[in-house]
């Protein structure tokens, strides 16, 4: 009893949030702004933004599909700068063709990068580059176009390249718009939806050696976690519309020091697509 009393305030507290190393990320998905299937897009965003600010994550992602066009882009980054944690963006399907990845780069910076918060080391990947979406309703995969293949074979080294850098010995996650699988559940099994061969088992490949056992992605728009090959894969919700049903929404990520990964999905209460 004694010594308790001694205990200086610091060690108490301390004591006290044994999480101090907890890293929250919130991942908005699918905003989609100005596409014809979401009319209320923006307004959506918006809301999201004002519930995001009063959880108070450490940052915030946008795993792709920000808007349709340029100005969609520039609707988009003045809604978002109301947030008032980093917000880091991820390219989609509807931002990046299979040729036009400068005009991303030009608005956007880097469209494949890390970033850290705390103990944690994010892997955002460019996706785009790792196959080509440019026909929703392709039945077989189609090649990217050969400027690009260059592309995607230099963010491919880069990734590998990676484990030899600053990573070691911190919680590695990757960030990414398109998933690299089906889950099973998933109703639509066209070549759309996922990385194919021989994209995927080169990105597998890299994120095993990378150490990487969870993935934050998009593109689905309907919110489900499950796991494949090692590595558990975080699917947000989508804030803008639904082709699969669900709800509109954003995903909590809770990270614990030693790289579990909790998460939960938010509604956007009265929300509608
Ligand atoms: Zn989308």
């Amino acid at each position: 009893m004694v010594l308790l009393a001694f205990l200086p305030y610091a060690s108490v507290r301390c004591f006290a949030q044994p999480d101090e190393n907890q890293v929250t990320i919130v991942q908005i998905s699918d905003t989609h702004i100005a596409d014809k299937h979401a009319p209320h897009a923006a307004e959506n965003l918006k809301h999201a933004v004002e519930m995001i600010n009063s959880r108070r994550p450490d940052a915030v992602v946008l795993s792709g599909d920000i808007g349709e066009n340029p100005q969609a882009w520039e609707e988009a980054r003045s809604i978002l700068k109301k947030l008032k944690p980093p917000l880091y963006y991820v390219p989609g399907n509807h931002d990046v063709h299979s040729s036009d990845v400068d005009r991303y780069r030009d608005v956007f910076g880097k469209d494949y990068y890390t970033f850290n918060v705390k103990s944690v080391t994010f892997v955002v990947i460019d996706s785009l580059l790792l196959g080509n979406y440019d026909v929703y309703g392709a039945k077989t995969p189609m090649p990217l176009p050969p400027q690009t293949e260059d592309e995607s074979e230099r963010m491919l080294t880069w990734l590998s390249g990676l484990r030899d850098r600053e990573i070691s010995g911190r919680v590695v996650i990757g960030v990414q718009h398109i998933p690299v699988f089906h889950d099973g559940r998933f109703p639509d099994p066209k070549p759309y939806w996922v990385i194919d061969d021989p994209y995927r088992s080169k990105e597998l490949k890299a994120l095993h050696e990378l150490g990487v056992k969870h993935m934050l992605v998009g593109h689905w728009h309907n919110g489900r976690v499950f796991q494949k090959e090692g590595i558990t894969w975080h699917i947000a919700p989508s804030t803008a519309w639904l082709p699969w049903g669900g709800e509109l929404g954003f995903a909590v990520h809770t990270i614990s020091a030693s790289g579990d990964v909790h998460t939960e999905f938010v509604e956007l209460p009265g929300a509608r697509p």
